[in-house]
């Protein structure tokens, strides 16, 4: 094994993307990585060789460990694995305790690295469209631990200072004491009007704001039911101003949606969704099996110059042929002159990453409309026609290609199964919706809906708020055969189409 190496890696403040490109390249070489309760959790998918993940402070909750026994995790595994990532929110240095981390690697002899991180109090101010400088406001900032009650005797926080400083002071971890610092700042002279911003969950899809004058801060976040963890600037350029507040006037911002596809899918969706401000939640509902070691694939493919259509009705069908080309030392050669269908713009896309166009796109990504143009454009009567599909894909397709008397060879090259999500995830999704807290639930295709309807009670769901949209016909009448409305529709039958759909919704 190469010598161990400890990285201290600022995580940023929440926000996924905040995390820097050696921070990112970091995580995806972890053998083993040791996060606090204050990172995200999604940032540890980008973990590529599946790390051990160890998380050593929740913010509720009983396992929490003693900084000794961090410092001492920290060695322990740097003693057994060559990469261990130390994660922390934020920057590792900004009231992170790295310091004692560090010491401890020093003194057991273990080599380190740190990587700085966006710390919550800049990424706070500018996720709220301010900052924490201004040439004609405020030419200095100083950070402050709120933990420390102003009270205490000997506190190590020069309040005199404090109170006569004309810059921005920023506290860190102050919701408990947010009352008491704001009465000895003024007590200490600081001007009981002096703006003030509180922001809680900054970066993130919850982010939540409030601002007042220093004198009125600690009533409005009470009033507001704000807390930790939250960030509070008290200085001249603390003004949170509607026309500069540009990530909470992201379209979605403050929709929480309940996401239902497969692993893949639901990670490509997250992102869409969280671009445009989005809260997302997970249920995984059904998982993908490949079927390309059946022997009707190989056989299909390898007379792919029999045929004059080949026809693909979902990107995943484009991948899992191509992968099977691969195993067959052949390519997109392979097919030559047979025509190309595919049912819309995804599929469209994935087989032009293969280097290969398609002939025919019909106007609507639905099954049927993919019939009718293909059946008007050309005769299929006597045509020799390919399907490379799931196997839990709708007769529909063949069906109509063969009463336009086409000879239609259906091959599966994948399934889909109804994947049993855990029963924590699962409490969590029932207390969510019980609650009220989720305001849509998207669906992608009847299979999906069948495996949601399964571990989730439709009554609870239709009792709830959330509303359900749906990407097409289809899974509209599998949720409808359920006793499901689809309150809204996608006019474009894809991904996109849905986040169009509640964007447009979000606008009324
Ligand atoms: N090292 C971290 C700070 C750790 S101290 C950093 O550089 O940001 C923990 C405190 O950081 C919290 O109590 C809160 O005051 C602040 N904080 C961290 N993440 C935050 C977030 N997303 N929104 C608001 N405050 C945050």
């Amino acid at each position: 094994m190469d010598k161990s190496k400890v990285y201290f890696v600022g995580a940023g403040p929440g926000d996924l993307e905040l995390i820097t490109l050696r921070g990112y390249a970091l995580l995806q070489k972890a053998d083993c990585v040791i996060y606090d309760g204050l990172v995200y959790p999604l940032l540890l998918e980008c973990c590529r060789r599946k790390p051990e993940l160890i998380c050593v402070r929740k913010r509720t909750g009983a396992h929490s460990y003693r900084q000794d026994q961090i410092n001492q995790l920290i060695v322990q595994k740097a003693q057994e694995y060559a990469c261990v990532v130390r994660l922390k929110g934020g920057d590792p240095g900004m009231f992170g305790r790295a310091a004692e981390e560090i010491e401890a690697c020093v003194r057991a002899g273990i080599d380190f690295e740190i990587v700085p991180g966006v710390t919550a109090a800049t990424a706070a101010a500018e996720y709220c469209g301010f900052f924490l400088t201004d040439r004609a406001a405020s030419s200095q900032v100083v950070f402050v631990t709120g933990r420390e009650a102003p009270e205490k005797e000997d506190s190590s926080i020069d309040w005199g200072l404090l109170g006569r400083f004309d810059g921005t002071i920023v506290f860190y971890m102050a919701m408990g004491n947010l009352e008491s610092i704001a009465r000895t700042l003024i007590e200490n002279g600081k001007d009981p009007y002096t703006p003030t911003a509180v922001i809680e969950n900054a970066t993130l899809p919850t982010q939540r704001q409030a601002e007042a004058e220093l004198s009125a801060i600690a009533g409005r976040c009470a009033e507001a039911g704000l807390s930790a963890p939250a960030i509070v600037v008290i200085g001249p350029t603390a003004r949170i101003r509607p026309e500069t507040q540009w990530f909470a006037h992201k379209p979605l911002f403050g929709t929480h949606v309940l996401i239902t596809r497969d692993e893949e899918g639901n990670h490509l969706f997250s992102h869409k969704l969280y671009e445009q401000g989005a809260q997302v939640s997970f249920l995984d509902t059904i998982q993908t099996v490949s079927l390309i070691e059946q022997p009707s694939v190989a056989e299909a493919l390898s007379q792919m110059s029999a045929y004059d259509w080949v026809v693909f009705t979902s990107s995943k069908g484009v991948r899992h042929t191509f992968k099977k080309l691969r195993h067959m030392g052949s390519d997109a050669r392979l097919f030559g002159d047979v025509k190309i269908a595919c049912i819309g713009r995804q599929t469209h896309g994935a087989l032009l990453m293969h280097g290969l166009q398609s002939d025919l796109v019909p106007e609507k990504y639905t099954g049927s409309c993919l019939a009718r143009t293909l059946i008007e454009r050309d005769n299929l009567s006597g045509k020799k026609m390919l399907l490379l599909r799931s196997a839990a894909a709708p007769d529909y397709l063949p069906a109509a290609f063969r009463q336009a008397g086409a000879e239609v060879t259906d091959v599966s090259v994948y399934t889909v199964v109804a994947k049993q999500a855990a029963p924590e995830t699962i409490a969590e999704i029932r207390k969510a919706l019980d609650k009220g807290r989720i305001d849509w639930i998207p669906f992608t295709s009847s299979s999906t809906v069948r495996s949601f309807f399964e571990q989730i009670d439709p009554q609870l769901v239709r009792l709830s708020r959330a509303r359900i949209v749906s990407i097409g016909p289809m899974t509209t009448e599998a949720l409808s055969q359920l006793g499901m409305k689809a309150d809204l529709e996608a006019a474009e039958h894809t991904i996109d189409g849905i986040l169009d759909a509640l964007i447009l919704q979000n606008h009324d």
